[in-house]
């Protein structure tokens, strides 16, 4: 097992390159893999490595002034979780897509946190709010906050378009959610600038509820950017919400189609996966085999080449 960070902070950067090469050669110092985003508005991160390299790499990237006071996301997964290492610099550490149109949201609008225990509080005394998940749509499959409102997005910079879904709830409160937290920084300040008025997002997100509550009232799992997949959030009154999209039981599991062409992302099952050969549909059935056979001649390839 490895330990497995995730973070970020908001925090103005001068010289974005040199950090980057500052972070990549720590990493690689410290044989972390996983991937790191870093701008002027910032730094986001997850990666992961043995418990005593985790540590390090805490220590020495919260030396960096820049990064003083980051609040870290510790899980634990397996040694594979990360397949590489990437520490690259990007012009945003979370696209909301509008600052193309010179219409970038403004952090300064974000909204006030709302601290896990508040979150439960509502549920339990059953308070008239709508809670709001920033997350892609297939995130919000596999689980998600018990009512909340999702949308049909695959990237995040797609939410803008469909903020007409919520528009009815302009006066209303509002609590925003994300994995752990990145999203709703922006999500919210963009709410709020849209003329909601009274939006608050989970400190921390789904990561740092289901630590200090036990995750009740968060049905299905947390999707993450990992070999793991999905983790559990809530040890207090889990259920599963997904199902298999072939034969319909009850299941949290994601597979990819293995015909490469469509490599579709699915919900499906042990039995299904079998009976179908790794494909999501009839169509994708009878291209399985030709992928799965170049995948191994490549995979052969490789390995003579570093022979
Ligand atoms: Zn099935
Ligand atoms: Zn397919």
């Amino acid at each position: 097992m490895i330990k497995i960070l995730l973070y970020y902070k908001y925090t103005k950067i001068d010289n974005p390159q040199e950090i980057r090469d500052k972070q990549y050669d720590l990493c690689k110092k410290l044989n972390l893999k996983g991937r790191i985003l870093i701008a002027s508005e910032g730094i986001n991160g997850t990666v992961g490595g043995s418990p005593d390299a985790v540590e390090k790499y805490m220590r020495e990237t919260e030396s960096y002034p820049e990064f003083k006071g980051i609040e870290w996301k510790i899980s634990e997964g397996p040694d594979d979780a990360f397949p590489r290492l990437r520490v690259v610099v990007r012009e945003e550490i979370v696209t909301l897509g509008l600052k193309r149109e010179n219409n970038d949201v403004s952090l300064e609008h974000k909204a006030q946190y709302i601290e896990p225990e508040e979150l439960l509080e509502l549920y339990e005394k059953g308070e008239d709010f709508v809670i709001i998940d920033a997350r892609n749509e297939y995130e919000a499959r596999i689980g998600k906050f018990k009512n909340a409102i999702y949308f049909d997005i695959d990237v995040f910079k797609d939410l803008p378009k469909q903020i007409k879904k919520i528009k009815n709830y302009k006066d209303k409160l509002v609590v925003t959610y994300c994995t752990g937290g990145i999203r709703c920084e922006k999500f919210s300040a963009y709410l709020r600038e849209q003329g909601f008025k009274n939006v608050r997002q989970l400190h921390g997100g789904i990561h740092r509820y289901s630590e200090i509550t036990g995750g009740k009232n968060f049905e299905g799992l947390m999707y993450v950017f990992d070999g793991r997949v999905h983790v559990p959030v809530n040890h207090v009154n889990p259920k599963i919400i997904s199902k298999c999209e072939i034969c319909g039981v009850e299941v949290a599991r994601y597979k990819n189609c293995e015909n490469a062409e469509c490599n579709k992302r699915f919900i499906c099952c042990e039995n299904c996966e079998k009976e179908m050969n790794g494909a999501c549909s009839n169509e994708c059935k009878p291209k399985v085999e030709y992928w799965r056979k170049r995948r191994e001649e490549k995979a052969k390839r490789k390995m003579n080449l570093s022979n």
